[in-house]
């Protein structure tokens, strides 16, 4: 047995137990990985972070992981399919309306609605309940710094992490022969790959790139579960129904709304995102009591009172909220500190290499393909760590780029920004929807669409939409030349 082999499946230090950092400490250890270590810096799996309680749809993207660790039943329970996706709209005049979101292709893979929250306590009870003895999750923990080292006599290299608990300040060191970066947008792991290349090709810079939803500024407001939604209390919200709650005011964005996907658990509280311009007028707003009145006002159809305590009317005031990100991504998604016998390497996952606003929900689903996909690439090279991560990043890096243009255009307008530009976009929508069923040869459905087919990688989803574009550029361009040979051919006639 070579060196190589001998240190196969030794440690991994995965740095962030978001969804990719536990997906990728379960997918290690079902793979035979003995000590695996994660460091996160939040206190728990279940810690509750008010303007990060989203809710996630993982379709059969994300679900290619959970039926690779055998949970997708777990999912399903804890989930609301989306072929049960009803929406409520409720208008300002207290009107209300019930519809079932159309699926459009029944053969798809069921999806599946659940916050945030719950996903990670999911994955973080997998890992208590199957595989304690390979994984070590550290929480209240976050990696400072990365320190790559050969061994010249033994012909071997190591990576040190140096670690600082958030409470107590202690540091203390870990050292593997594989480090993941999965310490999302704000990368840590990134950026000291960043730091040690020398090559010239900023592989490890993000790329940024334009969007309309990029930039648009969102809190969240905690609900209590089954709150009243009208002001006799004769109507309560359902875990399982999503709201749409139109405020009384108009603008030329549309009007604020609060938006409440669902979930299954009828005893979570509920969240409703607020997703308006940075310069909106509710967030100028101070305090609880400034909120509670403008809520009043602006929505006169909900008891305010008994649906917003006055804790999470200060606290929502106060809170600084988030901004959706640029799309970006960066080339570069692995490193390998080469050795004589054995190298040791760095790799790069989720947010940490692809990030966007959350417009096709597929942050957490690209997450958790580049588990899978990284799975794919040590089973080809036995788990060898010098080919298993340029493999993976030969195949995953193509698909980047095109998921970047994906989040930039396939549903950017879908927050009122600009009500024009929404019309534009669906009257777009509508025609690639409408050819795609006559023509289905010739046209693609729209890339929305094509994205929840699973079986489709990006890089093919995006060749299908452009090639859409083409047809329908070259098809434009014929009426308009036509119109112009009529409109010239009657004028010399007359
Ligand atoms: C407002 C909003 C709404 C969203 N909605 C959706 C949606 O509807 N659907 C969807 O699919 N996606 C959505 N996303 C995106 C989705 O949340 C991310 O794509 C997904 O969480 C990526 O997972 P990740 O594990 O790569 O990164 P993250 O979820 O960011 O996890 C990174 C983890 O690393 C930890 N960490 C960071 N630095 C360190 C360090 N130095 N040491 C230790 N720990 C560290 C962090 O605490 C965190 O737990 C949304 C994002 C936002 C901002």
């Amino acid at each position: 047995m070579s060196t190589e082999t001998q240190n196969l499946k030794q440690k991994a230090v995965i740095v962030g137990g978001g969804p990719a950092g536990f997906a990728t400490a379960l997918m290690l250890a079902k793979r035979g990985w003995s000590e695996i270590t994660v460091l996160e810096k939040r206190p728990s799996a279940d810690f509750y972070e008010p303007d990060k309680s989203f809710n996630y749809l993982i379709d059969g993207r994300g679900q290619k992981f959970t039926d690779l660790l055998g949970f997708t039943d777990k999912l399903s329970k804890i989930g609301v399919p989306n072929t049960e996706f009803y929406l409520t709209e409720i208008k300002a005049d207290g009107t209300c309306k019930t519809s079932k979101v159309p699926v459009v292709d029944p053969n798809r893979k069921t999806a599946y609605w659940l916050p945030r929250r719950a996903f990670l306590q999911l994955l973080y009870q997998e890992i208590e309940e199957n595989w304690q003895d390979s994984i070590r999750v550290v929480f209240n923990t976050k990696c400072v710094k990365i320190d790559p080292r050969v061994e010249e006599n033994l012909g071997e290299s190591k990576l040190t992490i140096l670690t600082q608990e958030i409470n107590t300040e202690n540091v203390f060191k870990l050292e593997t022969n594989l480090l993941v970066g999965c310490d999302g947008i704000n990368s840590v792991v990134r950026e000291t790959l960043d730091h040690w290349d020398n090559s010239g090709t900023n592989q490890f810079k993000m790329q940024l790139f334009p969007s309309a939803s990029s930039g648009l500024k969102y809190k969240v407001l905690t609900l209590p579960p089954n709150f009243p939604l009208d002001n006799n209390k004769s109507e309560r919200a359902v875990c399982t129904m999503a709201y749409a709650i139109r405020s009384a005011f108009t603008d030329s964005q549309g009007g604020l709304s609060l938006g409440i996907l669902p979930f299954a658990d009828p005893n979570e509280p509920r969240t409703a995102n607020i997703i308006r311009q940075p310069d909106d007028q509710i967030w100028k707003i101070q305090d609880g009591e400034q909120l509670y009145k403008f809520l009043e006002s602006a929505f006169p159809q909900l008891p305010i009172p008994e649906i917003v305590s006055p804790e999470e009317s200060e606290r929502f005031a106060k809170s600084e909220g988030g901004f959706f990100p640029p799309p970006q991504y960066c080339s570069g998604l692995h490193w390998l500190v080469s050795a004589k016998n054995y190298s040791s390497g760095v790799v790069l996952l989720g947010d940490a290499v692809h990030c966007f606003p959350p417009d096709i929900g597929q942050g957490v689903n690209s997450a958790l393909e580049d588990v899978s996909i990284l799975n794919q690439a040590l089973s080809q090279t036995n788990d060898i760590i010098s080919d298993a991560l340029p493999l993976y990043q030969s195949w995953r890096s193509p698909d980047l780029k095109p998921l970047t243009r994906l989040a930039q255009t396939a549903f950017p307008w879908q927050y009122n920004q600009d009500i024009l530009r929404k019309r534009l976009w669906m009257i777009n929508f509508l025609i690639r929807f409408l050819l795609s069923r006559g023509l289905p040869f010739i046209f693609s459905p729209p890339a929305f669409i094509l994205i929840q087919n699973h079986q489709l990688s990006y890089r093919e989803i995006w060749n299908k939409a452009e090639k859409t574009s083409k047809v329908l550029y070259l098809l434009l361009g014929l009426i308009l030349v036509g119109s112009l040979l009529t409109l010239s051919f009657g004028y010399t006639i007359s």
